[in-house]
């Protein structure tokens, strides 16, 4: 079950500029199914936890009070090859480097403000969904 699904949240960039409906098209239209959805703002202290895995990082602090200033929207999607195929549809980290035709191409403002994220490992999109979501908001 795990290795058919992965987890993206719309980061506050993107949901303060009205672009969760264009975003949740291109998933669709990318031949990935909603199985959770939810809009929700994260405490610095949650947003802390689930980018713990970056807490040594330059950029940290930064990106805590970025994911927290504003509300996101949480998903968890499935299609076969889940995680490495939404990671295709994203783009690269820096939208100055994201392919034509990927989610950070069109709606990424910057390396940090990146409109989306992506897990990276199908583990890492186990414990994601369910940061978010319970087994009775998962079908
Ligand atoms: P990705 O989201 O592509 O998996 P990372 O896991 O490396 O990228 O980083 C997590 C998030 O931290 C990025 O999506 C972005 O919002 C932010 N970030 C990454 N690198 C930088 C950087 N050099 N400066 C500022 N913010 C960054
Ligand atoms: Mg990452």
């Amino acid at each position: 079950m795990a290795t058919n699904r992965t987890f993206t949240m719309i980061k506050p960039d993107a949901t303060q500029e009205n672009h969760i409906g264009g975003i949740l098209s291109m998933i669709e239209e990318g031949g990935f199914r909603i199985v959770s959805l939810k809009k929700v703002r994260l405490t610095a202290e949650r947003a802390g936890k689930f980018y713990e895995v970056h807490a040594e990082r330059p950029f940290y602090g930064d990106l805590v009070k970025y994911m927290s200033s504003g509300p996101i929207v949480a998903a968890i999607l499935e299609k076969d090859n889940a995680v490495a195929d939404f990671r295709t549809l994203i783009g690269a980290t820096n939208p100055a480097q994201a392919a034509e035709g990927t989610i950070r191409k069109k709606y990424a403002k910057s390396i940090e403000a990146n409109a989306v994220h992506g897990s990276d490992s199908d583990e890492n999109a186990q414990i994601e969904g369910n940061f978010f979501f319970g087994a009775d908001e998962q079908f």
